[in-house]
């Protein structure tokens, strides 16, 4: 083989590679989308979905934003604090039980026979927090405003969403009245957590109506519990 012919060949050879790698790579750019498909995305998935998963079930079990003060006034009686305490304490996680303080000046009515359940909430919210939520418990009659009605008396007030409720031992009768006391401190907690009253006929959140339903109201509906599972609230 003459010089000519070898150095034909080194050149035929070149552009052999040449051809073969420009085929190479055209053929993997002009597949990138298919790549990108089949390889980057699952990995991506595989990277990024267990995250979120954690986010997700770290959100499910993320714990309370408030914590609840139970705040008793004089004359409460201690055993009815903790009987509320215990029982509280079995739907949230955060609850904190404060010595019973005496009635702030002001807070009756114009004929001295009540307290006036506004003024005490509004007491209440000004000793509260951000991210607490006082409930007052009282044995005295309490009342507030509704509609026509100058004085009305009242199981509870809340307000809705706040910092503060109030509920009172006065107006409960019947020999479950530490049932119905609860179910009470459970709506006014459920207003203060944004509940508003709830059509449901058997749910806390229903309107009382001046009447005393308690003994027909037996859980939160699906939407209440949504609500307060939300912010925390564990229940079944
Ligand atoms: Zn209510
Ligand atoms: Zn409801």
């Amino acid at each position: 083989m003459t010089d000519d012919c070898r150095l034909l060949k080194y050149v035929i050879t070149d552009c052999f590679v040449i051809v073969f790698l420009k085929v190479f790579f055209t053929e993997i750019i002009s597949n990138m989308s298919k790549y990108l498909y089949k390889i980057i995305l699952p990995a991506f998935i595989v990277i990024f979905f267990p995250a979120c998963n954690q986010r997700s079930n770290s959100a499910d079990k993320e714990p309370s934003k408030k914590t609840i003060i139970i705040q008793p006034f004089a004359g409460f009686p201690e055993s009815e604090t903790k009987f509320i305490a215990a029982e509280l304490k079995k739907l949230h996680p955060d609850i904190l039980v404060k010595e019973p303080i005496a009635f702030p000046e002001n807070m009756m009515n114009a004929a001295k026979t009540r307290y006036r359940a506004d003024s005490l909430i509004r007491f209440l919210k000004s000793r509260t927090k951000d991210d607490y939520i006082t409930i007052g418990l009282t044995k005295n009659d309490i009342s507030t405003t509704k509609g026509k009605y100058a004085d009305w008396g009242v199981f509870g007030l809340g307000y809705c969403p706040g910092k503060s409720c109030i509920v009172s031992l006065y107006r409960l009768k019947g020999n479950n009245k530490r049932e119905k006391l609860f179910k009470v401190v459970i709506h006014e907690l459920g207003h203060t957590e944004g509940l508003p009253h709830c059509p449901c006929n058997t749910c806390y959140m229903r309107d009382a109506e001046g009447k005393d339903r308690l003994n027909s109201l037996t859980h939160f509906c699906p939407d209440c519990r949504k609500t307060l599972t939300h912010a925390g609230w564990v229940l079944e």
